[in-house]
């Protein structure tokens, strides 16, 4: 299909930005279904623009696998963007990593799908049915580009929604293995420790490949340290904790499944059991309890999930994250660090350490930023929506109370 868009998303396609959002669309040649190749040419002079999917049910109409350049869309143009991918991600096997993400959507020139590779398994994950169409190429290309044993297909809630009806239409569910044999859990290493995920049923693809250069940062802090990790998920920032040397750590997370992972995680790396604290709460009350009982930590993560993806829970996400903050603080000890991280898209960098330092200021607390770390290079920010990580690493400064 061709389309024509408005002046300014001309200029956003020709500044490289890879989205075209609905009410940009001035002319389009008909309807459209999902997935379709949607051309874009500019108004005066009828040249090519970009081509995108076509995503019929997303606000980012068309989303850019290709721009300024006219090229096919096929086989070998997947296979050119996996290999570039791939190296891009090789310095990380010298860094004793095998596990991270291969494919960040839009700044790897795949728009709404992401692909982690767990070692030898590979997880894709999709975000829009505008990929569906494309599967088999997309398959065929991998198999072709990248090295690995087993795939593993994940999809977004909205694609699990039974009003899509990917699974009746396409035979596709979330969890599926689609090459190779099935396991559920895959192995990797990680800044040279060692991690078991469940890629057919864990958060996201299984891990959070995002965090790295923060839990190695919390590794380098945490020795002779009693470590509180909150939301500790299936142990990342846990296990580099005790490999950094933390005298214990406590994990706190709502999830049973979560924290029998992390014990597994644990036992991988050969640390004491005995090191390890597994606090199965809600994380305010859980952190309420261990104000009341007094207990102090030299080192507190609080790594939430996003409260805020939408324009709509800024407000609570906010208090939410003010609330940590006003938890966390008691728990302290005097030479004590705390991490604050937010994956909230929403949440300007800027904004986040604005509201960390005020919840302390008005409880009473200087809090100093020493180190706020942005993504690794497996997610690479190709235009400003992709930043969407920040961690804010603080350590108790001026008078205390
Ligand atoms: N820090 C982890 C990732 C955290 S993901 C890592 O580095 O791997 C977010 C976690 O928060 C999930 O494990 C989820 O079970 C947990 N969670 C969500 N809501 C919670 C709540 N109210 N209280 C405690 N944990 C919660």
């Amino acid at each position: 299909m061709s389309v024509r868009v408005k002046p300014a998303a001309e200029h956003a396609l020709r500044g490289g930005h890879p989205w075209v959002f609905e009410e940009s669309i001035v002319k389009q040649s008909h309807l459209g279904s999902a997935g379709d190749l949607a051309v874009i040419y500019d108004r005066d002079k009828n040249n090519f623009l970009a081509v995108g999917l076509y995503d019929p049910l997303s606000p980012i109409r068309i989303k850019v696998l290709q721009a300024r350049k006219p090229r096919k869309i096929n086989r070998q143009f997947f296979i050119d963007k996996l290999v570039a991918a791939q190296k891009k991600r090789d310095p990380l096997i010298s860094q004793g990593t095998t596990g991270y993400r291969l494919v960040y959507g839009e700044s790897d020139g795949f728009p709404a799908l992401v692909l982690d590779r767990y070692g030898n398994t590979l997880v894709l994950k999709l975000y829009t049915t505008a990929w569906l169409a494309h599967l088999q190429e997309l398959v065929a290309a991998l198999q072709e580009a990248l090295v690995f044993d087993a795939l593993v297909l994940r999809l977004s809630r909205a694609l699990q929604s039974d009003r899509l009806n990917v699974a009746s239409l396409y035979g596709l569910r979330d969890g599926q293995q689609l090459l190779g044999e099935a396991s559920g859990t895959a192995q990797f290493v990680e800044g040279g420790l060692l991690f078991a995920a469940d890629v057919r049923r864990g958060h996201k693809t299984g891990f959070f490949f995002d965090q790295r250069e923060n839990r190695q940062r919390v590794r380098g802090l945490a020795e002779g340290r009693r470590v509180l990790d909150v939301f500790s998920y299936t142990g990342g920032f846990s296990v580099y904790a005790l490999a950094g040397g933390a005298r214990s750590v406590t994990a706190l997370d709502i999830s049973q499944p979560a924290l029998e992972a992390l014990k597994n995680n644990v036992a991988l790396n050969g640390f004491e059991q005995t090191r390890v604290d597994l606090l199965p709460a809600d994380a305010f009350a859980g952190l309420r309890g261990l104000v009341e009982a007094r207990r102090k930590f030299g080192l507190v993560v609080v790594d939430p999930p996003a409260f805020a993806n939408r324009r709509a829970n800024m407000g609570n996400a906010v208090l939410a994250y003010r609330r940590l903050v006003e938890l966390a603080l008691p728990l302290l000890s005097d030479d004590g660090i705390l991490v604050m991280s937010s994956c909230s898209s929403r949440i300007s960098c800027e904004r986040f350490e604005q509201l960390v330092t005020r919840a302390a200021a008005v409880a009473g607390q200087e809090l100093e930023v020493f180190a706020s770390p942005t993504h690794g290079l497996d997610h690479p920010i190709g235009f400003p929506e992709a930043a969407y990580l920040k961690a804010l690493f603080c350590r108790l400064s001026g008078n205390r109370k």
